[in-house]
């Protein structure tokens, strides 16, 4: 059997760290919106005991590190699978980004498995596992617009972001998630982005009232070390959108404009493609799988 599926994207519209567990991990308090970016995967069952991954990206890890290996091997082992899986994957989520390209990966790789093998799992049981491949799986599993706290894995489905467009652009950099977090200073945090008035503008469809609240408390931590982020962010404010963030550890950042200006948010997609220092730029909306986009 070979099955298809696209792992989309996802930018955060607020991110806010609540604490550091004395595990290491950290809680968190975010708004989590999917959107219409996507890798392209295939999944094939083969009778031989094998997880082979084929890509067109230079920038995926080794096999062994990639996380669609990590899901299909955790499925196998968990469910005592002894068939294989190849797996080609399309990439176009940019990679290290902020934009949970793996997880979304990652998430599809458990739902394929759960298909391909007829294992007749809930999206809450691969929920279950996909916290142990890293806190945003869940999230990648559920889709749409969430609030998401605990490390990750506690996530509340909110009502579905206006229309709108979204500019993103990747600056030529990655940035590793963890060192941002191990870098941030909890305690030292001056302010804390208002989530809960976030989720309320969200559940009246207020586009102003969720874009006049969008903060990022990494952006403490990312920005600093990679002035390129405050540049782009400059660049995309200064050409008039709603408002304009870093996405999760970065560096991605994304600029929301009113589903009227598409005119206006071309010409600033085109104008960052133009820049050395952006390895990519898109003018994308959100996808809100539960509304039926
Ligand atoms: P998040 O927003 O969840 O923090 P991210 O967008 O910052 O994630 P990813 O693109 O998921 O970052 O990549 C993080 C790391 O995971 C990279 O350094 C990459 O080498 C590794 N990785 C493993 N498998 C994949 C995959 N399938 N796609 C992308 N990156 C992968």
């Amino acid at each position: 059997m070979e099955i298809s599926l696209k792992a989309y994207g996802k930018i955060n519209l607020g991110l806010d760290v609540v604490r550091r567990r004395e595990d290491g991990y950290h809680e968190v308090k975010m708004i989590m919106q999917t959107v219409d970016l996507w890798d392209e995967l295939t999944f094939c069952d083969v009778t031989t005991d094998e997880i082979v991954i084929t890509s067109d990206s230079s920038e995926l890890p080794d096999v062994k590190d990639n996380i669609i290996y990590k899901a299909c091997r955790m499925m196998k082992d968990i469910y005592g699978i002894d068939k294989g899986v190849h797996v080609t994957v399309d990439k176009h989520i940019p990679v290290a980004a902020g934009m949970a390209g793996g997880s979304a990966d990652a998430a599809a790789a458990l739902k394929a498995m759960n298909m391909l093998f007829g294992l007749n799992l809930s999206d809450e049981q691969l929920m279950e596992h996909g916290v142990k491949l890293g806190a945003d799986v869940p999230y990648c599993i559920m889709q749409g617009t969430a609030l998401s706290e605990g490390i990750g894995e506690i996530l509340t489905p909110l009502p579905p972001m206006p229309d709108c467009l979204i500019v993103i652009a990747k600056p030529a950099i990655g940035v590793s998630t963890k060192w941002v977090y191990q870098n941030l200073k909890v305690d030292l945090l001056e302010e804390h982005p208002d989530i809960d008035g976030m989720a309320d503008a969200l559940k009246t469809g207020d586009l102003k009232g969720i874009t006049d609240r969008m903060a990022n408390v990494l952006e403490t931590v990312t920005i600093p070390a990679n002035p390129v982020i405050d540049s782009v962010k400059k660049l995309i404010a200064e050409n008039d959108s709603m408002g304009v963030l870093m996405s999760g550890s970065g560096p991605t950042v994304f600029g929301i404009y009113d589903n009227r200006d598409k005119e206006l948010a071309q010409r600033v997609v085109d104008m960052l493609r133009e820049k050395d220092e952006i390895q990519a730029a898109y003018a994308v909306s959100p996808y809100n799988i539960r509304r039926g986009m």
